[in-house]
């Protein structure tokens, strides 16, 4: 039997990616979500012709709307913020990819571990902003939650031996240093929207181009291994890997490190969270030794990227810290995108906001939202 997912986010980057691996696949498609590209959505709805389709922004839920009138065997259309945490907690697939960015993905998580449905995990910001709940219905259902940032699939999948996983000591996240790699704040100061767009080795969405560019990326995933692998942000080393080759690395009590490399390319990543345990043929190809020559590495600099070091501060925190963080920065990318701040406002005002409070402690669903709605105000209140 074809495996069933459904795919929130599917417009996107990650979503269109995780498509190639279906359509490669043969898996049958239950549902789509998506935020506003709705001419994308009815051609994904053509093709994969799901169960349900979920769109958030209510104009493009009404022009979704009026397209389906003329299909033959429409899907149901759920709308809203609430129709995507519907369609995520249907228990109807076997595996739930949520792809949405920002915590506008962290309530579909939720639902869809609370239904009892394994989860491939693209969107970090629920680890970042959630990850106590996350992690509490991850065990309270008896389910999966298979990363799908290609850095936490190398570690994941450097830990499938068992034995070893055991003697886990440290992980070194390898990071691409972004478009802006060696670069000090005077010159930062004058980056634009467009530099920082211009991302060396992955072709992503906007908000996580530009969290490469601010090392907030790193900071988003050094937060998300804590909660996946369970080692102290201390045991968890950033090391820049500039080709983006080598994923991620492990190292065990005995010093030995293992790593996973392969060619950037997101689909490796997205199909091993859908075929885990298996490994099958992927659409991706071989990485070529000869051609590559070297490989290099070096540290990452959170004196002038300070989104790595809020982030740090953050978690050190704990609670609500790494929620703050990421509220600030949702809310300065935006703006920043909008160019109405410069680049390094974006870690001047996370960093603010992490320093603003102590944080720690534990939370409810609620204090998440009143927490990331403080930060969105804070960083609005201060450019
Ligand atoms: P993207 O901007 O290309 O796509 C985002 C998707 O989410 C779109 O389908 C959009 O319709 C949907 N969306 C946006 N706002 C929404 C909302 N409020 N409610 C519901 N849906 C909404 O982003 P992306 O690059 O595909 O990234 C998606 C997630 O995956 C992010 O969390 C990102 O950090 C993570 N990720 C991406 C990559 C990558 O290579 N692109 C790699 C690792 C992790
Ligand atoms: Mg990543």
């Amino acid at each position: 039997m074809a495996k069933k997912i459904i795919l929130l986010g599917s417009t996107g980057s990650i979503g269109t990616q995780s498509l190639d691996v279906a359509r490669m696949q043969g898996y049958e498609v239950v549902g789509l979500a998506a935020h506003s590209r709705a001419e994308k959505l009815l051609e994904q709805i053509r093709e994969f012709h799901p169960r349900y389709a979920a769109v958030v922004d209510e104009a493009a839920a009404d022009r979704v709307e009026r397209e389906l009138a003329g299909f033959e065997n429409p899907p149901q259309l759920l709308r809203g913020p609430e129709g995507l945490r519907q369609l995520a907690g249907l228990g109807e697939a076997d595996v739930v990819l949520n792809a949405v960015v920002g915590i506008a993905g962290l309530p579909a998580t939720l639902a869809a571990l609370e239904s009892g449905t394994d989860v491939a995990l693209a969107n970090k910001e629920s680890l970042v902003t959630g990850g106590h709940l996350v992690t509490q219905a991850v065990k309270a259902a008896g389910v999966k939650l298979l990363p799908v940032d290609s850095e936490h699939s190398a570690i994941f999948q450097c830990l499938q031996d068992a034995h070893s996983a055991k003697t886990l000591t440290k992980i070194l996240l390898t990071a691409s240093g972004g478009p802006f790699f060696g670069m000090k704040k005077e010159e930062l100061a004058g980056k634009t929207r467009a530099d920082a767009l211009k991302h060396p080795n992955w072709n992503m969405g906007a908000k996580i181009t530009i969290d490469s560019a601010t090392l907030m990326n790193k900071g988003l995933e050094l937060i998300e291994a804590v909660w996946l692998f369970g080692l102290p942000p201390e045991k968890i080393q950033i090391v820049v890997q500039r080709q983006s080759i080598i994923h991620s690395m492990v190292q065990f009590s005995d010093n030995s490190v293992l790593a996973q490399l392969g060619l950037p390319d997101m689909r490796i990543p997205i199909q091993y969270a859908l075929t885990w345990p298996d490994r099958l043929p992927s659409p991706v190809g071989e990485l070529d030794f000869a051609a590559l020559k070297t490989l290099t590495f070096d540290v990452a600099d959170e004196e002038t990227f300070r989104c790595l070091a809020a982030c740090k501060k953050a978690i050190a925190k704990g609670g609500l810290g790494p929620c703050a963080a990421n509220g600030a920065n949702e809310e300065a990318v935006r703006l920043f995108l909008e160019d109405k701040i410069g680049f390094l406002d974006i870690g001047r005002l996370v960093e603010a906001v992490v320093d603003s409070d102590t944080y720690g402690g534990t939370y409810t669903l609620k204090d998440v939202y009143d927490c990331d709605r403080m930060a969105r105000d804070y960083v609005l209140s201060h450019l």
